[in-house]
């Protein structure tokens, strides 16, 4: 039997108070959102589910920024990849892709197992993609055997958001009718973005990060250029063909059973959104990395993103001084203050650590959150400048 009077703990895994998610997705959830789920799965070929898709359906293309369609799959960002590829292009199309960091060489990936032939721009994971370099290899396609140009809008990896409406001019500077491609998973509802006034014609997106919600839907938001491609592409496709979701969706309805009440959330994570306005939302999420990338530099910590003009709004990522690990920093922070930062993926595992500050996030989180940063550098004998986290308050109660 227990000793209920024994000082003893009976285990070490309760940890009071709430957990610092701030790895850059999945992120925090509003209450209000995990509510709108908490609820019976009902019929989804049935007339009320079929009204609350069309309203979903409806209104995600106000956070695209679009009147097109957005394909809704259950599935993760990976599967919305692979969809935009399927659904557009055909084996041995010439491509143009960018290596911004471990997402941008995750698509690459995928691009090459459906026979692409890409031109993949090498990087330094500290920059994003080049607007001169693109006008210039399309100026050079003279027949335009370029079918696409994929592009990492905020590549989560390093804290580095790629210029898209630059990006989009620079298609144009060169007159090329290529497709154009972009990954918003950690950006949407973030960082602005403008689909249908950039003629994005195939945007990639997940639910986990700025959309508020758990893991499970990806989207695909596509322009008629693209739908005209698609009656060209020839690769296999099944589940992620356009054309029976396009039908179905038409009366609320999928070729599949959709993630029900996921849809309830997204439902109401639009609601907060707009609540909110995308204007303020976006606001609120440069305003917080300001305040962090203050931090950072007061710590005397380097800022991994190079150039100011691609500093992401979603999540900022720190170098760890030579001969420091960032994954023992992040050990230290997650076993004493509950918090969970973001690791370095691939080529900069151990080099650097992220802090998410996307989502459902506001000042005293953030306060929280560097207070963690501070706290767990200090505790790790990290050498660092006291006082990030003062210069980040000062800059919030301006
Ligand atoms: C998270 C993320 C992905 C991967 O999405 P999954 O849902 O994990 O498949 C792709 N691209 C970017 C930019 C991301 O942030």
């Amino acid at each position: 039997m227990i000793n209920i009077y024994s000082l003893m703990p009976i285990s070490n895994s309760f940890k009071p108070g709430k957990h610092f998610l701030q790895i850059p997705g999945p992120t925090n959830i509003p209450d209000r959102v995990l509510r709108a789920m908490d609820y019976p799965t009902i019929d989804h070929r049935g007339p009320e589910f079929a009204e609350i898709a069309k309203r979903v359906l409806d209104r995600i293309k106000l956070i695209f920024k679009t009147k097109e369609p957005v394909i809704i799959y259950p599935g993760s960002g990976t599967g919305a990849w692979e969809a935009a590829i399927v659904n557009t292009l055909n084996e041995g199309d010439k491509v143009l892709m960018f290596e911004t960091g471990q997402f941008s060489s995750l698509w690459w990936e995928i691009a090459k197992k459906f026979k692409l032939q890409i031109d993949f721009v090498p990087g330094d994971w500290r920059t994003g993609a080049d607007p001169q370099i693109i006008e210039q290899k399309l100026k050079e396609d003279k027949k335009h055997e370029i079918k696409a140009v994929f592009i990492v809008h905020n590549e989560t990896s390093t804290g580095v958001a790629s210029r898209i409406g630059e990006c989009r001019k620079a298609i144009d500077n060169a007159k090329h009718p290529a497709l154009y491609m972009v990954d918003t998973i950690s950006s949407l509802a973030s960082i602005d973005y403008k689909h249908e006034e950039w003629k994005v014609d195939v945007t990639v997106g997940g639910s986990q990060k700025g959309l508020l919600l758990p893991p499970g839907l990806s989207f695909n938001a596509i322009s008629s250029k693209a739908l005209e491609a698609h009656k060209n592409s020839n690769q296999p496709k099944s589940y992620w063909d356009w054309e029976p979701m396009l039908k179905n969706n038409v009366n609320g309805f999928f070729p599949y059973t959709p993630a029900t009440n996921l849809f309830y959330g997204l439902d109401e994570s639009i609601n907060v959104l707009l609540e909110e306005g995308l204007d303020n939302v976006f606001a609120r999420h440069k305003r917080h990395a300001d305040a962090t990338r203050l931090a950072v530099k007061a710590w005397g910590l380097e800022i991994l993103c190079k150039n100011p003009d691609e500093y992401s709004n979603s999540l900022t990522a720190v170098l760890v001084p030579d001969g420091h690990d960032a994954d023992a920093l992040r050990k230290v922070i997650l076993d004493n203050y509950n918090m969970s930062l973001g690791m370095g993926l691939n080529k900069i595992k151990g080099k650097v650590f992220r802090i998410g500050h996307l989502g459902d996030f506001n000042d005293l989180m953030l306060a929280g959150t560097l207070a963690g940063v501070e706290m767990g550098l200090k505790k790790s004998g990290i050498p660092f400048k006291e006082g990030g986290i003062m210069k980040a308050l000062n800059y919030l109660s301006q």
